[in-house]
């Protein structure tokens, strides 16, 4: 049977509880257990596909289609399992639940309440699937204190009693701030916080202390003292330049010996040398290169974190720092001056949704077209490669997506039958891991090197096959294709250095240890246009 550990979090949000379990899982798996990990968020949404990325952030999308906390895609990226839909529960998840068995009429005359049965169900969900692995982390979003997430404390609570004392393992994150006119670290947030942990009856095992600068002895003690754990339970979780560095700087808080020594479970030889390899990848580039990313949420940077995250592998791929400029798409509506791309490399128009700023960034594909700069569309980033091509080189005047204009007379992107009728939006757009066959001697061929991939999708217009027969004379190369439903899902033009556009998310499924193939071939051939362009300038 699986152990189960919970990560809590105290004092404040964004305290980094995601990547604090996401190391965890990380340096468990190196000691060679099968982890999993799961998020259980407060919210009555019942999955966060509805929200604005403004409000929540990105919304990540799992193998089996689920609309998920941006959370997961840490924990992804750090681990080698996939997560699923299980492994994002929210409270409306639980009450829609709840409320359908009740009207059932499964709980047979009885009060439904929220002890027991919606703890039960909460419990329940935790221990799904748990069978299949060694050790389940689970990581309860919000603060503690926070109304909303009482019944997910007392849910955890309840679980210690249901199976054995060593299967279960508590974790709180909390900060250590560093008072600057008082020249001190101080430890009272933490000591009140673990107080309001301990009111519900949990008594944290391990204290994650987040701080600016590092704790010393007696700080450690203190907090031990005060928080009843012992001072090796407390880790200092220092911040970190990258956050590939954090398993690296837990494992020498020797936070996940600790864990297993309380888990009961073998220490196990291990290695740290890929995570080893990344930072000083990461910390010893060999050059730089810019990548211009053209959208409609970059004042808020965890809107795009899948994106940022997989940039940046294809940076470690390369021996190359990346750097993001981020350009509002609004900017660009008039016609974008050379002033925001003199600096780039190379330019990436991400997914999205509505026509805010859509005009730009068709104009930010077309700089990029016209001025042979590595261009790379995702999602909504190729339909807008589509609109641009129809438009200026096919000179279908007006051509766009209808999701933009209803009336366009060249609808090149447009709904699938399925997507026409649909009313309610949560959970209905093609969703998850589709099958996408790809063209030999293409730019997709060489750089994924086979002709089968699966790619995660989140969207409901697509390429309109109408115009096939037009885009392709015109110089468009449809190199990823999905057989079973007649979908385009990769486009290219073979003329220009690198130009290609993927219906799909392929920054869902990068890894630092495992760059993905598109992310990493468009980071080279944005280094080779900078360095083509630095000997162009120096022979003027
Ligand atoms: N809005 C577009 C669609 O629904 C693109 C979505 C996306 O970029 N994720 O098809």
């Amino acid at each position: 049977m699986a152990k189960f550990i919970f990560v809590t979090g105290g004092v404040l949000s964004s305290l980094g509880k995601g990547i604090t379990a996401a190391s965890l899982g990380t340096l468990l798996e190196l000691r060679g257990y099968k982890v999993i990990i799961k998020k259980f968020d407060p919210y009555l949404n019942v999955d966060p596909g509805t929200m604005s990325p403004f409000q929540h952030g990105e919304v990540y999308v799992t193998e089996d289609g689920a609309e998920t906390d941006l959370d997961l895609g840490h924990y992804e990226r750090f681990l080698t399992s996939y997560t699923n839909r299980d492994c994002n529960i929210t409270t409306g998840k639980i009450y829609n639940h709840v409320i359908e068995k009740e009207r059932k009429g499964d709980y047979l005359g009885a009060t439904v309440q929220v002890i027991p049965h919606i703890t039960d169900e909460i419990k329940n969900n935790i221990r799904k699937l748990s069978d299949q692995y060694d050790i389940v982390i689970v990581e309860i979003g919000g603060t503690v204190g926070d109304i909303e997430s009482l019944p997910f404390l007392e849910s955890i609570r309840q679980i210690k009693f249901d199976l054995n004392e060593s299967d279960v393992l508590y974790i709180h994150v909390t900060l250590v701030p560093y008072i600057k006119s008082a020249g001190e670290l101080k430890t009272k947030p933490t000591q009140h916080s673990v107080r309001d942990l301990r009111e519900i009856g949990i008594q944290p095992d391990i204290l994650v202390c987040r701080s600016e600068y590092p704790l010393n002895d007696s700080i450690r003690k203190k907090i031990a003292l005060f928080c009843n754990v012992s001072k090796d339970s407390v880790i200092n979780a220092i911040d970190a330049s990258s956050i590939y560095q954090v398993p690296l700087l837990m494992n020498n808080e020797g936070i996940d010996r600790i864990v297993l020594n309380k888990l009961k479970l073998p220490e196990r030889g291990y290695s740290l040398e890929k995570w080893e390899d990344i930072v000083f990848r990461l910390n010893n580039p060999e050059d730089t290169v810019t990548i211009g990313v053209v959208g409609k949420y970059v004042d808020l940077k965890d809107a795009y974190i899948s994106l940022n995250e997989a940039l940046i592998h294809g940076g470690i791929k390369n021996r190359l720092k990346v750097n993001i400029k981020w350009i509002d798409a609004e900017d660009l509506e008039k016609i974008p001056s050379d002033k925001f791309f003199e600096d780039v490399d190379g330019i990436l128009v991400p997914g999205g949704f509505g026509d805010r700023g859509i005009e730009g960034k068709i104009n930010a594909v077309n700089y990029a077209r016209v001025k042979d700069i590595p261009f790379f569309g995702i999602c909504l980033g190729m339909q807008c490669a589509v609109i641009e091509f129809a438009r200026n080189v096919l000179k279908y005047d007006g051509a766009n997506s209808v999701e933009f204009n209803q009336k366009t007379p060249y609808p090149v992107i447009d709904y699938m039958n399925e997507q026409k009728n649909i009313k309610k939006l949560g959970g209905t757009m093609r969703l998850g891991a589709y099958k996408c066959s790809i063209k030999e001697d293409t730019l997709a061929y060489k750089s994924y090197g086979t002709t089968e991939i699966m790619e995660r999708h989140r969207h409901r217009l697509e390429f309109n096959n109408k115009y096939t027969e037009d885009i392709v004379k015109a110089g468009m190369t449809i190199s990823g294709f999905n057989v079973e439903r007649g979908l385009v899902e990769i486009v290219e033009i073979k003329s220009h250095r690198w130009f290609l556009g993927c219906q799909f998310h392929p920054e869902f499924k990068s890894k630092p240890t495992a760059p993905h193939p598109l992310f990493s071939s468009f980071i080279l051939a944005s280094y080779k246009n900078k360095k083509d362009s630095n000997e162009k300038g120096s022979q003027l």
